[in-house]
């Protein structure tokens, strides 16, 4: 009876939305197959009745040729409507109605006047027909009814004798057959139809799969491709809300310490609010989470209320059906996806499915992203490191490096705010910050240090500090000044004596805890930090040394300046009176008053030979000493000084030679100050070197100078067999005042074995070569008293000077001479010491 109602209701409105509609259509669609040839047929075979009955007795005729020309109109009008009504609004069954009502009343008119019983034959047609045709139950049992009640009352009590009573047994048969008919049709028809819905219902779950699968094959394309965790877990929960249309998705990854799962992505508003706050569950505990996380097992619940395992989140109370899918990597878990619904038996075997293969997917993708991510803040971390070790040795302005450093770490570890406090009279002081809000002024703060604060932890233990959440430490010191913070983390920042000077402060506002990765990254740019810091701490001590270095400098610059001033006049009276004592015949005539005259003449003359290089070298640093360049041999000149110096060579039996000087060209020089130089050097040599020993003073032309210089020269080397030089002496030698080993142990002596000196021979040396643009140097094996390994003074000048300056000096010489004639002529003559 139900594809009674069924086909009956089949053009309604509500029949489309019935669970049976694909049945009903079919069967009503079925009977509408037959009817529209079977009114074809039965219209045309009324025309021919008419045309039969034309032939009948007129009473008769007149009656039944209207009725079946109507009959066959009737038909044809129904064919007509059944073709032109395509979406058949007019009830299948109301036309198979209209089709038997027309052929029974034409039949039992016949039968009625005629009174011919084998009309009944008409009407066993028409109803093996109708039952064929019609697959309405009830429209094939009211049909025979009506055929049979029908023809009864027709032949009336001549039913019971022959032929009619035969008639009647054959109109019973064809009643049976065409409701056996009916019957079989019916259950083929049926049977067909569930076999097809059968196929229908495997084709939609066909279809179905195929769209996960492609689901499944796009996510993965998809997913493949994201480089950052945030953005692929995004991507991955908004698609399985929208494509499988599930409440809540959410994903849920594992933190470093393994016991705490943390929201990472999820949909909705829900979602949002679960970031915001930072939602954490129990790895391994409570929940479906818990379970699916410690067994690594999906766990699928289609009713929530009937399962112990089930635990709320607050904010999803409406959840009927959930599924938690874990995110495994060999032994590792590396997270779950969460997915909610509100409908009871959300999820299908196909969903588990799906989401398994969804998470093998994902957990690649998130290794991969992971990977990168790291490679690329490792590169970043490299890169900005560079950045800054570049900045370190460009510049010492420690602010500006600093800033560096925070928007350089900012880049590899993400925090809200940061901030690098060193430690100044028990408080911190914030040098650096970055984050922090714009009517606060970090460097303005300060923060006390407390006995059992984080930065007390972290001076004692010199390790990086990491703290979740700051809510959940009882001695975080909460300021208004300060940025609000949830997770934290300190890295020490250690000085050159390995003490912790302040730290480098990083801070989320979410409860998200820094990761080692993070720390490690931190503690490379803290290191940055207090390399920055000693560097300008540095740098501050070597410019205050520098400053006092220059300010004792200057100060004995201007003593020697002061002094080879003031000592000159008196000295130019002691020496003059000490010759003029010498001269008088008393003083001649009493030897011990003589010897005290002559004494005082020789400490002058020493004194005069001091303050003289005093002046020179006065000369050379205030950068006022004017050469006077000339062609000069340089052969003459050594053998001049040679000879000043010979009284003092045979008696301490010392041998100087003189080689290789004759060949050399001449030079331009000032000859005064290249005596200067020689009779230094020769002194010296003679000086360090034992009685016995030897000086050698030897030339060579040299076709360059140095490597980087063209232009030719001339080198003069003065060694000896002296005492010698250590090398570590060799540069400093020629600095002002310096001397090597203890002062007080030299002789007094200019010209004694080691007789002292005031240490500005080289110096003196030295800034007249310069001056010459030339170059001085050293070379000895070492400083040996018993083996004098012996020394070499190496004195390069070039042959000739650039032309400006020998051009400059010509013309200053010009105009000195006119402006001074007197003065010139008066003056002493180059080359005569
Ligand atoms: P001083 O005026 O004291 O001689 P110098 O500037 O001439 O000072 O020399 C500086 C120092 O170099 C000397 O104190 C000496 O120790 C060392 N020195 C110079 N020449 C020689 C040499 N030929 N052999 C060994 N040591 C020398």
């Amino acid at each position: 009876m139900v594809a009674d109602d069924a086909i009956h209701d089949a053009t309604s409105p509500t029949a489309v939305r019935n669970s049976a509609a694909p049945e009903v259509s079919s069967l009503a669609q079925l009977t509408l197959d037959g009817l529209r040839p079977a009114t074809t047929v039965l219209g045309c075979v009324y025309f021919l009745f008419a045309l039969v009955h034309l032939r009948m007795p007129p009473s008769i005729s007149a009656i039944l040729v209207p009725w079946a020309l109507g009959s066959a109109v009737l038909l044809l009008w129904l064919r007509w409507i059944l073709r032109r009504d395509h979406e058949i609004r007019l009830s299948v069954n109301a036309i198979s109605m209209a089709v038997v009502a027309i052929a029974m009343s034409h039949s039992f008119a016949t039968l009625a006047l005629t009174q011919d019983p084998s009309q009944a034959l008409n009407l066993m047609i028409l109803l093996v027909g109708g039952c064929f045709i019609f697959l309405s139950r009830t429209l094939v049992i009211g049909m025979i009814a009506a055929a049979l009640i029908g023809w009864a009352v027709v032949v009336g009590p001549r039913i019971a004798v022959p032929p009619w009573n035969t008639f009647g047994l054959s109109l019973l048969l064809a009643s049976a057959i065409g409701y056996i008919l009916q019957t079989t049709r019916l259950h083929s028809v049926r049977h067909l139809e569930e076999l097809r819905r059968q196929a229908d219902e495997r084709a939609i779950t066909m279809r179905q799969r195929a769209r996960y699968l492609q689901t499944l094959i796009s996510i993965g394309q998809r997913i493949n491709g994201f480089l950052d965790v945030d953005a692929l877990l995004n991507h991955v929960v908004n698609t399985l809300h929208t494509i499988f249309g599930y409440d809540f998705a959410g994903v849920f990854l594992a933190d470093e310490t393994g016991r705490y799962l943390d929201a990472r992505a999820a949909t909705g508003a829900v979602g949002e609010e679960l970031l915001a706050e930072g939602c954490r569950l129990d790895l391994g505990k409570r929940g479906l989470v818990g379970w699916a996380s410690k067994y690594r097992e999906t766990v699928c619940v289609n009713d929530v209320g009937r399962d112990d395992r089930y635990l709320e989140i607050g904010q999803l109370p409406n959840t009927r059906s959930e599924m938690v899918v874990p995110l495994v990597v060999g032994d590792t878990l590396l997270g779950v996806i969460d997915l909610q619904s509100d409908r009871l038996n959300a999820f299908s075997q196909d969903d588990v499915r799906v989401c398994g293969s969804l998470a093998a997917q994902i957990t690649t993708a998130l290794q991969n992203a992971s990977l990168y991510e790291l490679e690329h803040s490792r590169r970043t971390l490299m890169e900005t490191l560079y950045q800054v070790g570049r900045a370190l040795s460009q510049t010492l302005d420690v602010g500006e490096v600093l800033d560096l450093i925070l928007s350089g770490l900012e880049k590899v570890v993400s925090f809200d705010a940061g901030a690098v406090a060193l430690e100044r009279d028990g408080e911190l002081e914030i040098v650096a910050a970055r984050g922090f809000d714009e009517g606060t002024d970090p460097q303005m703060l300060q923060l006390p240090i407390r006995e059992n604060g984080v930065f007390r932890m972290i001076c004692g233990d010199k390790q990086p500090l990491v703290i979740p959440d700051v809510t959940e430490l009882l001695t975080w010191e909460y300021s208004e000044e300060l940025p609000g913070t949830r997770a934290w983390v300190g890295l020490p920042l250690i000085d050159a004596q390995d003490d912790v000077i302040g730290i480098l402060s990083l801070s989320r506002e979410r409860p998200d805890p820094y990761t080692a990765h993070e720390v490690v990254f931190g503690t490379a740019f803290a290191g940055q930090a207090g390399i920055a810091l000693n560097n300008a701490h540095l740098y501050l001590e070597l410019t205050e040394a520098y400053r006092l270095l220059r300010r004792l400098d200057n100060a004995k610059a201007d003593f020697i300046t002061l002094a080879s001033h003031e000592l000159r006049t008196p000295l130019t009276l002691v020496t003059g009176y000490s010759h003029i004592l010498l001269d008088e015949p008393e003083l001649v005539q009493d030897p011990s008053l003589y010897a005290m005259a002559n004494g005082v003449a020789l400490g002058a003359a020493r004194l005069q030979e001091i303050v003289d290089r005093m002046m020179d070298l006065a000369e050379i640093e205030s950068q006022t000493l004017e050469l006077q360049f000339e062609p000069t041999h340089l052969d003459l000149l050594l053998m001049g000084i040679v000879r000043n110096h010979a009284q003092t060579a045979s008696r301490r039996q010392i041998n100087i030679v003189l080689e290789d000087l004759a060949s050399l060209p001449e030079i331009e020089a000032d000859r005064a100050e290249l005596v200067k130089i020689f009779r230094h050097l020769i002194t010296n040599a003679v000086k360090y070197t034992p009685n016995g020993g030897e000086v050698r003073i030897s030339g060579a032309y040299r076709r360059s100078l140095r490597e980087s210089q063209a232009g030719r020269g001339v080198e003069i080397t003065v060694s000896d067999t002296g005492i010698g030089i250590d090398p570590e002496h060799h540069d400093r030698i020629f600095d002002k005042f310096y001397h090597i080993g203890e002062v007080s142990l030299h002789s007094t002596s200019e010209t004694k074995f080691q007789g002292g000196g005031p240490g500005l021979g080289l110096a003196i040396v030295k800034g007249i070569v310069q001056a010459h643009r030339g170059d001085v140097w050293v070379e000895s094996e070492g400083h040996d008293m018993q083996a004098c390994p012996g020394s070499s003074f190496h004195v390069l000048l070039p042959v000739s000077q650039p032309v400006v300056a020998m051009e400059m000096k010509r013309r200053l010489m010009e105009l000195e001479a006119v402006a001074l004639p007197q003065s010139h002529a008066g003056g002493p003559s180059p080359g005569t010491n």
